[in-house]
């Protein structure tokens, strides 16, 4: 039996997760009640055999929980109404985690669990994780805010590992969260307009690894620093990780090679030289965690390199799409606003920049300091005439209109710049949505047409 079958659950959000997730608590025995504040949503649900009700209607008082899907507000800009009648009966309110964790707890305590969050990266870093026990033969199962949702993926057993992004939202509603490696890799300020304070913000996400056997924390920013020392001294396993700084314990990266440290003394346990999917500074992070992770859920040294070595990298960040002799040709749209630009414009010399799109508040501004990297820049969308501004007369721009337009120019600007290796580099600091439906599609473009240039050679096709 499951923990919850033969209880009545309301469900909020009818989204794709909401629904496998309202799927799995009809499978496992629950009493559902399945509502979203679109009609559509509620009649297509029902079409799918899943019981619905207006939960404005029900008996409140027989309801166990109110399971609320991601994004549907908590407290920001207020709470939802659903969850105001929920707490105003004294109904608990939790999301697919908490009932993920509480089945783990119930019935396959000994599965491994990572969990990882973070401000950025977290993609990254779990998919590397879930590739790399992969690739070493173990049974890895992948969800969360990535992928799959939790309450879908295989059935829990003892020796099944499971690698769960979290979101902080999904955190906040999943009390039980107790990892055997819980992974936070960085904190700044973002989604704030959800959160409010940075504090509440960071407090969310310590929780994760406050819950965790092993806490695995990147300690490059002052938040997560003073998160690990806390987490310490209550006696909790901390390790600790740092893309710059030689720790005297943790792991720690010097250029491209992943370094052990034990009481100060130093051995490089693998390296990143030559992975083009995990190239930069900010990957380096990604992978120490990852590797962290996969050596306390029992992975060998060897297996582990071979993972990062066979590690396909994501779509749509810093992915390598093609070459045409020394130009590379980068699709880096999910870099949505200037902080997620930033890496990808830190990771190459020599760039032609396609940047622009719907433009979010200080625009490029923050990436004032990599100016200097960028031998052209290629604007597109409506971003352009206040990104032509910021650049001024420090970067030498055009205002290409479209993306179509950008590639050619930036592809033809890089070819006939014979100074050594020149990247042709999506990376708009923008939303999309003034000329693709989203980053995604954006993504897909910038490859197709870059692959379309004559002479030019696909990678990861
Ligand atoms: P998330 O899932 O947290 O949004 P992703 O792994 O999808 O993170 O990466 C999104 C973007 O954020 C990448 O394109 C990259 O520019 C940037 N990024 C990735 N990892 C890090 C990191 N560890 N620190 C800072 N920025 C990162």
């Amino acid at each position: 039996a499951t923990t919850f079958s033969g209880k009545h659950v309301a469900l909020f959000g009818l989204g794709g997760s909401g629904i496998a997730t309202a799927r799995a608590l009809v499978d496992g025995g629950a009493e559902v009640l399945a509502f979203d504040d679109n009609p559509q949503s509620v009649a297509k649900a029902g079409a799918d055999g899943i019981p619905t009700a207006d939960l404005r209607d029900i008996d409140w008082s027989r309801v166990s929980s109110l399971v609320l899907s991601p994004g549907v507000p908590l407290t920001h800009p207020k709470p939802h109404w659903s969850v105001e009648l929920a707490r105003g009966a004294g109904v608990e309110v939790i999301g697919d985690v908490e009932l993920f964790c509480r089945e783990r707890i119930a019935h396959a305590p000994q599965a491994p669990l990572i969990a990882i969050t973070g401000t950025n990266g977290k993609s990254t870093t779990t998919a590397l994780t879930a590739h790399i026990l992969k690739s070493a033969g173990r049974d890895a199962q992948m969800g969360g805010n990535i992928g799959r949702a939790v309450m879908t993926l295989d059935p829990l057993q003892a020796d099944r590992p499971y690698v769960v992004e979290c979101s902080s939202y999904q955190i906040d509603l999943a009390p039980s969260i107790n990892p055997t490696a819980g992974v936070l890799l960085n904190l700044t300020p973002d989604h704030l307009d959800r959160h409010g304070t940075m504090q509440h913000y960071a407090s969310i996400k310590e929780r994760l690894v406050a819950g965790a056997e092993t806490a695995i924390i990147g300690i490059d920013d002052s938040w997560c620093a003073q998160i690990a020392d806390r987490l310490e001294r209550v006696g909790k396993d901390v390790v600790r990780i740092s893309k710059r700084l030689p720790l005297t314990d943790g792991y720690f990266a010097d250029g491209t090679d992943l370094m052990e440290a034990v009481d100060g003394r130093y051995s490089r346990i693998a390296f990143l030289e030559g992975i083009g999917s995990l190239r930069g500074q900010h990957n380096a992070q990604n992978a120490l965690a990852a590797v962290a992770a996969c050596l306390k859920a029992g992975l060998e040294l060897g297996e582990i390199q071979s993972g990062l070595e066979s590690f396909p990298g994501l779509e749509h960040r810093m992915e390598q799409v093609g070459r045409k002799g020394h130009v590379l040709f980068v699709n880096d749209s999910k870099a949505t606003n200037a902080d997620a630009a930033a890496p990808a414009l830190s990771s190459f010399p020599r760039i032609y920049w396609i940047a622009g799109g719907l433009p979010k508040e200080g625009g490029i501004e923050p990436l004032r300091g990599l100016f200097s990297r960028v031998a052209r820049a290629y604007l597109i969308g409506e971003a352009a005439p206040a990104f032509s501004a910021t650049l001024g007369e420090s970067v030498p721009y055009e205002i290409s209109g479209t993306l179509q337009a950008a590639v050619e120019h930036a592809a033809r600007d890089a070819e006939a710049d014979d100074s050594g290796e020149a990247v042709v580099l999506l990376s708009p600091a923008c939303a999309s949505f003034d000329q693709f439906q989203n980053f995604e599609k954006r993504g897909e473009f910038f490859r197709q047409a870059a692959r379309a240039i004559e002479g030019v050679l696909p990678i990861g096709e």
